[in-house]
């Protein structure tokens, strides 16, 4: 990445530390750096600035004012566009940290246990994005009224990328996940954040799933052609699951796409408490019988709970990638990991991780007996015709 137009703060008491980590980003070309020892000095540079730093590195053990104290300051004003935590502190403490930043609305590029090292620094600072680009998707989705969504969908602006998931016994690769970009002209890709809430709000959920179900028949016939037989999930929100003709529009639309339902899993998120709740359960049963596979997305987080596990006939479970992220240093969420591994075992479902990043990740992960891998450490979601390019070009770690 280019750093050279990027402004970027210091905030480290520790004289030795600080100089350590100003040359090494100087070293990765910062257009400009600033330091300060303390949390008041850093407040006082950031404050005369006319717009918000770029970038902000700071220390959370700190005399005067701690780290935390400084973060909640930060967000206040909208000083900064995008913090990184460095800290000698204990792991449980830097993600407490770094999921508060996150609930302040701060962009956290990630938390750095001391000491750091060149690859840590960079390859968080890879993950910096300008606001800039984000504004411009925020003021076009302000104005992204239900007619323009419509619109959107009418000129098929919807398209379907595909994340391989592997197995972490043979490395094989075993299916893909289909996750939905918008591609708005004079706009440019819009991710699902921005627009699955509008998307639900106008209703208009139930037409996306069924074009990215069509898309992925579509590449599953196209892979099958070079001697590719995968399997694919497609996310669906349980709001768009009361219509009770739902299954059977999927079955005939999937069978029309000369698949078959068992090829493809959809992967249940519940994104508000269910209003139609018997509805939705004779939909996912009926989904079910149809030979469809059924996934629990995001499971531990939000309402993707035990409860609905005991009630509807899931034949995979998704271990959420917040319990992922940092579970080789976090014993917590490698409990958690242990515990829902645990319990798919027992159920009979398949497992997967989400959101494997790191070599660290896939070999706890592995090692814990979980099935399925998928994150960036493979692959990021690309264009469907790419992934038997991919598939020709990944190895699996060793071991
Ligand atoms: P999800 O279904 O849990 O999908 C996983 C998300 O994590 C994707 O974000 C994926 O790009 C991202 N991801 C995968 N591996 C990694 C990793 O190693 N690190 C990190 N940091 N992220 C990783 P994406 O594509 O932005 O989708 C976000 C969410 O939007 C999805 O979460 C899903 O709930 C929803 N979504 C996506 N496509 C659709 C769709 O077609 N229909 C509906 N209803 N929801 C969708
Ligand atoms: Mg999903
Ligand atoms: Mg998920």
């Amino acid at each position: 990445m280019d750093f050279s137009e990027q402004t970027v703060m210091v905030v480290e008491d520790h004289d030795f530390q600080r100089r350590t980590v100003m040359r090494l980003l100087q070293g990765l070309g910062f257009g400009d750096l600033l330091e300060a020892t303390n949390g008041h000095q850093a407040l006082s540079l950031l404050r005369a600035r006319a717009e918000p730093l770029d970038i902000l590195l700071c220390d959370l053990d700190m005399p005067e004012m701690d780290g935390v104290e400084f973060i909640s300051h930060l967000a206040e004003k909208e000083l900064v566009k995008a913090l990184l935590v460095v800290s000698g502190l204990e792991p449980s403490i830097l993600h407490t940290v770094e999921t508060m930043a996150k609930a302040y609305g701060l962009q956290v590029l990630g938390t750095i246990s001391k000491p750091l090292t060149l690859q840590e620094l960079s390859a968080c600072l890879d993950r910096y994005q300008p606001k800039e680009e984000e504004s411009k998707v925020h003021s076009f989705l302000e104005e992204a009224s239900p007619e323009i969504l419509r619109q959107g969908l009418a000129q098929k602006e919807f398209l379907a990328f595909f994340q391989p998931k592997v197995s972490f016994a043979t490395g094989e690769l075993l299916g893909v996940e289909a996750l939905v970009r918008w591609f708005r002209p004079g706009i440019g890709v819009v991710l699902p954040k921005h627009f699955i809430p509008a998307m639900e709000l106008a209703g208009l959920v139930e037409p996306l799933t069924d074009a990215l179900l069509w898309q992925t028949c579509a590449y599953l016939r196209a892979w099958s052609e070079r001697g590719l037989t995968l399997s694919a999930s497609v996310n669906v929100s349980t709001n768009c699951l009361s219509d009770v003709r739902i299954a059977d529009r999927w079955n005939d639309l999937v069978r029309r796409e000369d698949c078959d339902p068992s090829q493809i899993v959809l992967e249940v998120t519940e994104t508000e408490v269910m209003s139609e709740v018997a509805k939705v359960l004779n939909v996912l049963a009926r989904l079910r019988l149809k030979g469809f596979g059924l996934s629990i997305d995001d499971f531990g987080t939000g309402y993707s709970s035990l409860q609905q596990l005991s009630n509807v006939p899931f034949t995979e479970l998704k271990i959420d990638q917040s319990f992922v992220k940092d579970s080789p240093k976090q014993p917590r969420h490698r409990t958690i990991i242990e515990m829902s591994l645990e319990l798919a075992r027992k159920l009979n479902l398949k497992t997967v991780a989400e959101g494997v990043e790191t070599q660290a990740e896939w070999d706890l992960l592995k090692a814990l007996g979980c099935e399925q891998a998928q994150g960036y450490f493979m692959a990021k979601p690309m264009p469907g015709h790419q992934i038997p390019d991919w598939r020709q070009m990944w190895q699996p770690p060793e071991g």
